[in-house]
C-alpha cells in the first residue's frame, strides 16, 4: 500500500506548487493513480486544463479547492471535492481571497525590510511565474538569495506562523469556508487535522462536532504530514460522525521536495469508492 491508487490533495503552480496542471496529470498516471484531486489554495485557475489533461490521459480527475480559515492557535485548511468551479458566486468569494493576499504580500515584504532582509515584491511575484503568490514563493527567494538555506529554514525564521515576518490573511470563518464550498456544489472536507493542534483528542472532537455542524462532509485522516496514531485517531473520530474518509499526500512538487504524488503513509487506505460516494453525494451526482 506504499502508493496509493486515489490521492485528493495536490498543487499546482496556479498555487504554489511547481508543476503545470498537464504535468501534475502525468506524473499521477505515470505513478499509476486512478483518481487525483487538484486542490490548489483559494484558486480553481488550474482545473480546466487538469480536467482536459485527465480525460486525455484516462485518469479521474476531481475539482478541488483548499481554503485557509480563522483558527488559532493552529492551523485550518478545509478542502472541497466536487465544486462547481463555474459557479460565479464561489468565483466571487475566491476574488476575497485573491484580495487578502494582495494586501499581505507588500506587508510581508516591509517586515522582510525591517529585519534587514534585502527582498523585493516583483522579485517574489517573478518567483510566482505571475500566477497567485504566496509564502512557498517567498521562500524561494530568501533560500536563492542565501538568507535560508531550504524551505524549512525559511519558514521557520521568517515565513511561519509566530515567526517575525508572518502577516494573517485569513478572513473568513470557519462556518463559512465550508458553506462557501457546500453552496457550490461542493464536499467539505478538513484538511490534515494535525495541523489544527489540538492539544487532546476532546479538543479535536469538539472541533469537528462544531464543523460537522456547518456542514462538513469528511475528514483527511491520511496525509504526509500525519503518522500511523494519528490517522487512527482522524479516522475514528470520522466514522464515528458518518464523515468520509479521505487521504492526501498534499504534493507541491519542488516546493515540497520530500512529499510524493500518491504518498500518504504506509498504513494509508484510501479506496475509489470514497471517490464514488463523495460525487454521488455532491451536486454532480448525475455526472459521468
Ligand atoms: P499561503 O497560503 O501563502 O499562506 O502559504 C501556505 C503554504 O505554505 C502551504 O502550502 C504550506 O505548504 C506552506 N507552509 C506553511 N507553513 C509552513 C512551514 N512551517 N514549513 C514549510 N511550508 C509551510
Ligand atoms: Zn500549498
Ligand atoms: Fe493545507
Ligand atoms: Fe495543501
Amino acid at each position: 500500500m506504499l502508493i496509493q491508487k486515489v490521492d485528493l490533495h495536490s498543487h499546482t503552480l496556479h498555487s504554489d506548487g511547481t508543476l503545470t496542471p498537464s504535468e501534475l496529470v502525468a506524473l499521477a498516471r505515470e505513478r499509476g493513480l486512478r483518481a487525483l484531486a487538484l486542490t490548489d489554495h483559494d484558486t480553481t485557475g488550474g482545473l480546466e486544463e487538469a480536467l482536459r489533461a485527465a480525460a486525455q490521459a484516462g485518469l479521474e480527475l476531481v475539482p478541488g479547492i483548499e481554503v485557509s480559515v480563522q483558527y488559532d492557535p493552529g492551523t485550518m485548511h478545509i478542502l472541497g471535492y466536487f465544486i462547481d468551479h463555474q459557479s460565479p458566486r464561489l468565483q466571487e468569494r475566491l476574488r476575497g481571497f485573491q484580495e487578502a493576499r494582495r494586501n499581505r504580500n507588500p506587508q510581508i515584504i516591509q517586515k522582510l525590510n525591517e529585519m534587514g532582509v534585502s527582498i523585493t515584491l516583483d522579485e517574489v511575484v517573478a518567483e510566482s511565474g505571475g500566477d497567485q503568490v504566496g509564502r512557498p514563493h517567498f521562500a524561494r527567494v530568501l533560500i536563492r538569495k542565501k538568507y535560508a538555506r531550504d524551505i524549512p529554514e525559511a519558514f521557520g525564521k521568517y515565513l511561519a506562523k509566530g515567526a517575525p515576518a508572518y502577516v494573517d490573511k485569513r478572513h473568513m470563518a470557519p462556518e463559512d469556508g465550508i458553506r462557501m464550498i457546500t453552496e457550490s456544489g461542493g464536499i467539505a472536507v478538513l484538511a490534515h487535522p494535525k495541523q489544527l493542534r489540538a492539544k487532546t483528542a476532546e479538543e479535536l472532537e469538539a472541533v469537528l462536532d462544531r464543523l460537522v455542524a456547518a456542514g462538513l462532509g469528511g475528514i483527511e485522516a491520511y496525509s504526509s504530514s500525519q503518522d500511523e496514531k494519528e490517522s487512527r485517531a482522524y479516522r475514528e473520530a470520522g466514522e464515528r460522525r458518518g464523515l468520509f474518509v479521505t487521504g492526501g499526500s498534499d504534493f507541491h512538487g519542488a516546493n515540497k521536495s520530500q512529499v510524493e504524488l500518491g504518498r500518504m503513509g504506509d498504513w494509508a487506505d484510501v479506496r475509489y469508492e470514497v471517490v464514488e460516494a463523495m460525487r454521488q453525494a455532491s451536486g454532480r451526482g448525475a455526472a459521468a
